[in-house]
């Protein structure tokens, strides 16, 4: 039911997809150990600071933690971070491997005292093993209903004091009992280049990679403000210049190897550029509703909210509008596209709407 992070393999080959994939096996590597390590943040990193302190000097173990953010940002990351600071134990785990509210029990029955708890995606617990969670959280109790019918009596086991650190992308799914749990939320943003720059810089010296300051730059500006994105494109580069027999990777080196990759100067790939695309020659720039698009590049809806558009959102390139997506100026000029008068037209009818 646990799993290790070597194992959380999911079989997508996307170089620059933020979710967990394959070339990311030397993600525990990578990770940074302490929060002074932990590159930016800066205004989460502060507020938990205060929190840890505090929870130490009474004694007491850390509030539940909520962290919710896009895919690579560090929540992981950070659930390590607190466990060691606070000296307990970390168990991984993640909502879809919790099947059964007796899983989650078998969990928390073996927790020790300071023990922390990552339950991954957790806006994906299902109803009754969430429940088992609530007196969990509030009271270190598990309730547990044994017997059917009339003779069913609840239970009450207590618990060892232990913290939750739940992580999610969609912040909106999770159900108000269970987030009124949470004593701490927080909020993890995209990077800065600089901060992006400053994670390769570190990594690359972890893995004892040499590398140019500029071919640093080049990853970083290329990454969506993911580190776990910026880290395998350092790896692939490193491939490149591998291959070219360099010891360093020059700034050369990076900008052949992410061409190769199709990765381009803003980190859209082939992907994000058949989605804009598409909106422009086959809907021309009208409104286009989520399953209708997923259709038409071939692609899961779902992958496509969670993984493509966030970033396309943020580079206002696309928009959500009441009738679909919409593509904006911005994509249709990254793509090289003139605007017709009907598709500007249809442009200011957004704008219009959106004031
Ligand atoms: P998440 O759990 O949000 O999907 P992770 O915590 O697994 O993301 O982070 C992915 C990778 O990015 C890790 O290997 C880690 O090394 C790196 N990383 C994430 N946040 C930071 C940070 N703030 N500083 C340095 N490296 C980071």
């Amino acid at each position: 039911m646990f799993f290790d992070d070597e194992d959380d393999f999911t079989p997508e080959d996307r170089l620059v997809q933020s979710t967990k994939g394959e070339f990311d096996f030397e993600e525990n590597v990578l990770r940074p150990k302490s929060l002074e390590g932990y590159v930016g943040q800066n205004k989460v990193k502060e507020n938990l600071k205060v929190y840890m302190n505090a929870a130490k000097q009474r004694g007491e173990v850390l509030e539940h933690v909520l962290l919710y953010g896009a895919p690579g940002l560090g929540k992981t990351t950070l659930a390590h971070i607190i466990a060691a600071e606070m000296g307990g134990n970390l168990k991984l785990t993640s909502a879809p491997a919790i099947e059964r509210s007796g899983d989650l029990a078998a969990i928390l029955t073996n927790l020790n005292e300071g023990d922390v708890l990552f339950i991954d995606e957790i806006h994906r617990l299902n109803h009754s093993v969430e429940e088992i969670l609530y007196s969990a959280m509030e009271d270190y109790a598990l309730d547990i209903i044994v017997g059917k019918g009339p003779s069913a009596r609840n239970i009450r086991f207590s618990l060892k004091k232990f913290t939750l650190i739940g992580a999610t992308t969609r912040a909106g799914m999770i159900a108000n009992p269970l987030r009124d749990r949470f004593g701490i939320i927080c909020r993890l943003e995209t990077y800065t280049p600089d901060e992006l720059k400053d994670i390769v810089l570190r990594s690359a010296a972890k893995l004892n990679i040499a590398i140019e300051d500029g071919a640093a730059s080049e990853i970083s500006r290329r990454s969506r403000g993911t580190p776990r994105i910026a880290n395998r494109l350092l790896k692939r580069v490193r491939d490149f210049s591998t291959i070219n027999n360099n010891v360093k990777v020059t700034v050369d080196d990076a900008k052949f190897a992410l061409s190769k990759m199709e990765v381009d100067e803003l980190g859209l790939d082939e992907v994000d550029r058949a989605l804009l695309r598409a909106m422009i020659e086959k809907f021309d720039g009208r409104p286009v509703g989520l399953e209708t698009l997923a259709a038409t590049i071939n692609e899961d809806a779902g992958t496509i909210e969670d993984v493509y558009e966030p970033y396309l959102l943020q580079l206002g390139f696309i928009a959500r509008t009441p009738r679909g997506r919409m593509i904006l100026r911005g994509g249709y000029e990254h793509l090289g596209y003139k605007l017709t008068e009907k598709q500007r037209e249809q442009i200011s009818l957004f704008d219009k709407n959106d004031d």
